[in-house]
């Protein structure tokens, strides 16, 4: 076994792997995702769907999908269809394995009367500022609520009272009995259910009193027979919690392991501020091309491959950290370089005439490669005729030495087609270059000359009379500053949004071939990047920009 063969372990499959061994879960292995379905899913959400189904993968295990959905106020149906779609174009089947908060609520209710009826909860008519004044402070303990002795009868009748909708909203919640001197804040007398009259997406108006995460959640694991219950860091101090409800009530309890939440330079990741950017209209949507939503993503012509890719690439660290955006953007041109077939798109056109071709109507039908990488993708024909485009920027009038590209009186390659020579240059009224005159020499079909004489560079170009019209979007990041938050006093993040996220060209010319292509095909422009048709794409073709090439010929021009 060479080193490569060896696979990579994290510190999860590290404990996962001892489990194992040790028979801990009588080899099982039941991983969970669970999104609150308050907003779309983002590439944060990917890297714990990859490593929570990914486990259950790996070990033979099962994994389940199950909606945090404890919050009416800000949960929509719109968002629970999302995520799992989101979560079936990741790639990960769903089968049966769909599950919600809100199946549980009768049974989450009779554990918290059992939990009343040990007198560990209790029923609080305090406000909800008062719950936070009295909870204390980090330097300062906490105070007991006046209720905190209340009789488990008493408990009990105000408890059901609450359920059956006698009580205004705030004006009691259940509490657990623990104690309000802990250090950890999160262990004095959480609270456990709060009224909420409003409608829920799934149980209607059947409840009225809802229970608050830490509580929701440790239950759903037990009930589901989850093992590995995996969590940010944010959920650390936690813990005590998680373990204090389920060592109380005496039922089967999973392990809840830790990692660090993805962020990404460039972009922010909280679906609060996600929401912002779409309800204030910085953005088209939850699934703009620029967004870090894997509806963004998968719009922009991000595959589900790469994704996976990336968050495997990342791995699973104890530590918060950043990752630079460019790896996601190398993750996809990776996977695209593989498998995208390459098409001759012109995105800011300047049209050239050939005046040594032979007629207006001749068209030569040349051979092009659809993919180098991959043999098995064959070639096609693209047509050449006296009319062609070429990208505006691939001349200059007065070019240094070293731009290898068209100037006049030089000489260039024409992919897959001939050699051209720049004889003269049109220009309109106020002097811009409108058109080149060019002429072509017939012995270098195919892209070669047989003298043996070498050009420097090479141009793609599309031939004006086959020419397909399309719109290109071209983004760029959605905040100008690699950390969104880095701004001067009396600013905020949104202050960082780069205003040249989005660039729209109107006029591009596109080989023939591409005039078949469907919402969501990709392929690579040569020399422009990897593109994929737009889902608004209809009569007059639109597509977007997912990452350019690198471009060291560029680089080298620049120079
Ligand atoms: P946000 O802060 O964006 O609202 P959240 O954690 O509240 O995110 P949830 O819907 O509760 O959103 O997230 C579901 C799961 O995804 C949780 O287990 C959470 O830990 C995980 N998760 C959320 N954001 C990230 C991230 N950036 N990196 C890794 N995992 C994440
Ligand atoms: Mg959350």
């Amino acid at each position: 076994m060479t080193e490569s063969d060896v696979k990579p372990t994290n510190f999860i499959q590290e404990i996962v792997e001892d489990d194992l061994r040790t028979g801990k879960w009588e080899g099982r292995v039941h991983t969970r995702f669970p999104p609150e379905p308050n907003g779309y899913l983002h590439i944060g959400h990917a890297k714990s769907i990859c490593l929570n189904f990914g486990l259950a993968e790996q070990y033979g295990g099962e994994y389940n999908l199950r909606f945090d959905d404890t919050n009416p106020i800000k949960e929509e149906q719109e968002y629970i269809d999302a995520i799992a779609e989101d979560i079936q174009w990741l790639g990960f089947d769903l089968k049966d394995r769909i599950f919600f908060a809100s199946d549980y609520f009768e049974q989450k209710y009779e554990y918290a009367v059992q939990l009343i009826k040990k007198g560990k909860a209790y029923v609080d008519g305090l406000s909800p500022e008062e719950i936070r004044e009295y909870r204390g402070t980090l330097t300062k303990p906490g105070r007991e609520s006046p209720h905190r002795a209340r009789s488990v009868e008493e408990n009990l009748n105000l408890f059901e009272r609450m359920r059956k909708g006698e009580f205004p909203d705030g004006s009691h919640v259940l509490r657990a009995k623990i104690d309000m001197a802990s250090p950890n804040l999160n262990l004095r007398d959480p609270v456990m259910y709060r009224i909420l009259h409003a409608s829920h997406p799934r149980t209607g108006d059947a409840w009225c009193i809802y229970p608050m995460y830490d509580w929701s959640h440790g239950l759903g694991d037990s009930i589901e027979r989850i093992t590995h219950s995996i969590c940010t860091l944010e959920f650390e101090n936690h813990l005590p919690l998680y373990d204090w409800f389920l060592d109380e009530l005496g039922v089967y309890h999973p392990q809840q392991i830790e990692f660090a939440r993805l962020g990404l330079t460039h972009t922010v990741m909280s679906k609060r501020r996600l929401l912002e950017l779409v309800k204030e209209h910085h953005v088209k949507g939850w699934d703009d091309p620029r967004m870090p939503t894997l509806s963004g993503l998968r719009r922009r012509g991000y595959t589900p491959e790469s994704i996976r890719s990336f968050c495997a690439d990342i791995g699973v660290a104890k530590f918060n950290s950043t990752i630079e955006i460019v790896r996601l953007e190398n993750a996809v041109r990776e996977d695209l370089n593989k498998r995208a077939l390459r098409r001759m798109a012109v995105l800011r056109p300047l049209k050239v005439v050939i005046e040594n071709w032979p007629t207006d109507t001749d068209v030569d039908w040349l051979d092009a490669v659809n993919n180098p990488e991959d043999p098995s993708a064959g070639t096609r024909k693209v047509p050449f005729s006296r009319v062609l485009y070429i990208e505006r920027d691939d001349f200059l009038e007065d070019a240094p030495r070293k731009f290898f590209r068209l100037a006049p009186g030089r000489e260039v390659r024409l992919r897959y087609a001939y050699f051209i020579t720049c004889t003269d240059v049109v220009k309109d009224e106020n002097g811009e270059i409108v058109e080149l005159r060019c002429t072509y020499d017939p012995d270098t079909r195919g892209g070669d000359a047989p003298d043996g004489r070498k050009v420097k560079g090479t141009l793609h170009w599309v031939s004006a009379e086959h020419a397909v019209d399309a719109e290109v979007r071209v983004y760029d990041h959605l905040f100008a500053k690699p950390d969104p938050n880095d701004v001067e006093d009396g600013r905020d993040w949104k202050d960082t949004l780069n205003p040249n996220s989005l660039e729209v060209l109107t006029d591009c010319k596109l080989e023939p071939d591409l005039k078949q292509a469907n919402p969501g095909d990709r392929f690579q422009f040569e020399r422009r990047g990897y593109f994929c048709v737009d889902p608004d794409s209809g009569s007059e073709l639109v597509f977007n920009r997912t990452v350019s090439l690198k471009d060291t010929w560029a680089k080298i021009a620049k120079k």
